[in-house]
């Protein structure tokens, strides 16, 4: 913990911390170390790990990338943070990311924006740019994430570490602060495939006095399978993954780690989820159109930021909400309140939640010839920050990652090589319900 808590140091020029605390976390280390002493430890006993500034924390403040939560500190432990804390997981501290999640670039924090290890001028990928900055750049062993359209995955292509989404409801949501309820997950993020299986393990598991949408489905031991045979293993490839948007550098390596699970005796069969493309307009009315219900919490009242002066209470509504929230908020809930509008809400977000339907039908109808689906996470490696100023060109770049959020299905990116600029590329893997099991098994066979 001391390692990792000296690097997070003299490394902070990334922006990859927002708060760390030594004798909070060297005080769990030293507990951690008093349990594996005295022969009572659990799997993760001493393990230090950073959270995304998204889970609430009662030893660190938590902002969620914000101004709107500058200096608060919640009064519990969100499911997650217990969770690895009960299994001896120690904090390191509280990692950066877009505010409230809505990003692809970690270029939306009010905490300042946080940079790629593998090339400073670059954008880590978001929106936990921090969490997988930080592994990347070794200020941790591992941290926790959150995807609600690729969060966990694309930032971990983008830095060249292995990141797990798990089926929508194995991660229980309780004090993750909300973006898009019916999206959000949790997840690990770390270098290795075996290592997100020894964090996944610990994450998943019903809450349901606590999370309405935690399922009734048992935690499982994750690393069981790890050096399972891929032999006979028949991995879709989707036409619709490697059109026109790809990046030829990015193609290459995807077909390089395809061609090396062929090696592994996994046989490749073309698939076609033919609403790929209608994922982001759906993503982009159902996400926001929850945002701007679940940020109406935030009026200044109970918690949070205040305007300093205002006249009557509607007037400090908008002051605080006008001064807290950034721009790509402000755009998100005001989306979401038009989407959900009288008169809007059958042409837009009704229609949205139909083809959402649909687009969960097309993964299982391919999941009748394969068993894992692959390809890339992102359609390029990561852009120079400042590189893609306009919303829309951020949100185009989600594309391989909002299919399996909004089908609810779990999904990884793991590292398969290098494009352009010598940066990393991620190979997606996306398997059906509860199938988290055989995604860390291919993933931890190609590394
Ligand atoms: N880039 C997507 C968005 O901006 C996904 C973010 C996420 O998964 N939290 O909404």
């Amino acid at each position: 913990a001391q390692h990792f808590l000296t690097r997070a140091k003299t490394h902070q020029a990334l922006g990859a911390y927002i708060h760390t605390n030594d004798e909070v976390t060297l005080a769990q280390a030293r507990a951690a170390d008093a349990a594996i002493a005295a022969g009572t430890a659990s799997r993760l006993a001493g393990v230090p790990i950073g959270h995304k500034d998204l889970f609430v924390t009662q030893d660190f403040p938590t902002t969620a990338g914000s101004k709107m939560l500058a200096g608060y500190q919640s009064p519990f432990d969100a499911t997650m943070v217990s969770k690895l804390a009960s299994a001896g997981a120690v904090t390191l501290g509280k990692l950066n990311m877009d505010e409230f999640a809505m990003g692809s670039a970690n270029e939306n924090s009010a905490i300042g924006p946080v940079r790629n290890p593998w090339n400073t001028s670059r954008v880590p990928g978001g929106s936990s740019g921090g969490s997988a900055a930080a592994v990347a750049a070794r200020l941790a062993p591992a941290a926790t994430g959150s995807d609600t359209g690729g969060s966990i995955r694309q930032p971990a292509s983008f830095c060249g570490i292995t990141g797990i989404k798990p089926t929508y409801g194995r991660a229980s949501r309780y004090g993750m602060i909300a973006f898009a309820s019916s999206l959000d997950q949790a997840g690990p993020m770390a270098r290795t495939a075996e290592d997100c299986a020894l964090l996944l393990s610990e994450m998943c598991g019903p809450d349901l006095d606590r999370d309405s949408t935690s399922l009734d489905h048992p935690a499982e031991d994750f690393t069981l399978h790890l050096n399972d045979s891929l032999a006979g293993l028949r991995i879709g490839v989707p036409a619709e993954f490697f059109g026109d948007g790809l990046s030829s550098d990015v193609r290459a390596a995807v077909d390089a780690a395809l061609k090396e699970y062929e090696k592994l005796g996994a046989k490749l069969v073309p698939i076609s989820l033919p609403r790929t493309e209608l994922s982001i307009p759906v993503y982009y009315i159902i996400a926001p159109a929850e945002a701007s219900s679940n940020l109406s919490r935030f009026d200044g009242v109970k918690f949070g930021h205040r305007a300093k002066d205002y006249s009557d209470l509607v007037d400090m509504y908008k002051k605080t909400r006008a001064q807290g929230f950034g721009d790509e908020v402000k755009r998100r809930i005001m989306t979401g309140a038009y989407v959900l509008s009288h008169g809007y809400y059958d042409a837009y977000y009704l229609q949205a939640q139909k083809i959402r339907r649909m687009i969960a039908d097309d993964f299982q109808t391919a999941f009748k010839d394969c068993d894992l689906i692959a390809g890339p996470a992102a359609p390029t490696v990561a852009w120079a920050l400042g590189g893609k100023s306009d919303p829309l060109a951020n949100y185009l770049a989600d594309i391989y990652t909002l299919p399996a959020s909004l089908a609810g299905l779990p999904g990884l990116s793991v590292p398969a090589g290098f494009g352009e600029g010598g940066m990393p590329v991620g190979l997606q893997l996306i398997g059906n319900y509860f199938a988290e099991a055989k995604l860390l098994n291919a993933a931890h066979q190609l590394q």
